[in-house]
């Protein structure tokens, strides 16, 4: 028996990365999943990989978690396709690294859009679903640059508003059988950190060697780490946990 017979699980940006690791992960538990990406080719590909538990499905949506005719088409898909919705996960992102004054406005728009409007409108519109039933589970994903980084304000800026935001829902939804949760993730080996080699001008297999070795665990984090956190957050093990965000980085953020 899995941890999520039954259950379904959104998870936003997930057809590749860390997104796609989980909602891996939650299928392998006996979750469907469905699989949101900007792109809905990607989105069906990435779904139709998911390994199934007996009975379980996974669909692709295109959507664009910034917009909100996007999100809600997105979510009523999901319940009409998959038959409910139990767990959401905030994980679509974009980076766009510039030191503060060469960063453009646009940029900022786009990371807070992406980031943070994004977990704003997906929350909602799920919520409506999980406070019906009396049941749901939000996982958001924040980021060691909360703490601050160079050349990420809006970045930062965002992953930090997730922190507050999933403190102020926990405070919200509580009352509802909801938990809201953030995982704060170190430096996790995606496409997402491999641009940040190119923009470094850095191999990825330096760059990974760099970060492993100034990493007190010396190694660099998966995605596999990151969706068993997650998949904690938003299993029945962890009701008693809301408002929390749990930093997953091999103790990075400790030195
Ligand atoms: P990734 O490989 O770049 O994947 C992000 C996915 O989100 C992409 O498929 C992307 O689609 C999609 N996306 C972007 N904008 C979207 C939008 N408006 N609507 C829907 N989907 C959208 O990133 P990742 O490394 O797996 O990161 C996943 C999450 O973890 C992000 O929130 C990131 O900030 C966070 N995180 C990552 C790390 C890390 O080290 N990798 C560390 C801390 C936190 P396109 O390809 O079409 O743009």
């Amino acid at each position: 028996m899995g941890r999520f017979d039954g259950r379904v699980a959104v998870i936003t940006g997930a057809a590749r990365g860390i997104g796609f690791g989980t909602a891996q992960r939650f299928a392998s538990e006996g979750a469907s999943v469905a699989i949101l990406d900007l792109d809905e080719g990607a989105a069906a590909d990435a779904a139709g990989r998911v390994e199934l538990a007996d009975g379980a499905r996974a669909v692709g949506i295109g959507a664009d978690v910034s917009d909100a005719a996007s999100v809600d088409a997105a979510v009523d898909r999901v319940v009409s396709e998959l038959g409910g919705l139990h767990v959401l996960v905030n994980n679509a992102g974009v980076t766009r690294d510039n030191l503060l004054f060469k960063m453009t406005e646009v940029d900022w728009d786009l990371v807070m859009g992406v980031h943070l409007k994004g977990a704003f409108l997906m929350t909602k519109a799920a919520q409506k679903h999980f406070t019906e039933q009396r049941y749901g589970k939000v996982v958001c994903l924040s980021s060691t640059s909360a703490l601050g980084n160079r050349g990420q304000a809006n970045y930062s800026a965002a992953k930090m508003g997730i922190q507050g935001f999933v403190r102020t829902l926990g405070i919200e939804l509580g009352p509802f059988g909801i938990n809201v949760n953030a995982v704060a993730p170190g430096f996790i080996a995606t496409e997402m950190t491999d641009a940040t080699a190119a923009r470094m001008k850095m191999s990825v297999e330096d760059f990974r060697a760099g970060v492993a070795e100034r990493n007190p665990v010396k190694r660099i984090g998966l995605p596999e780490d990151i969706a068993a956190a997650v998949t904690f957050l938003a299993s029945d093990e962890a009701s008693y946990i809301t408002g929390q965000t749990l930093y997953v980085d091999g103790g990075a953020t400790l030195l």
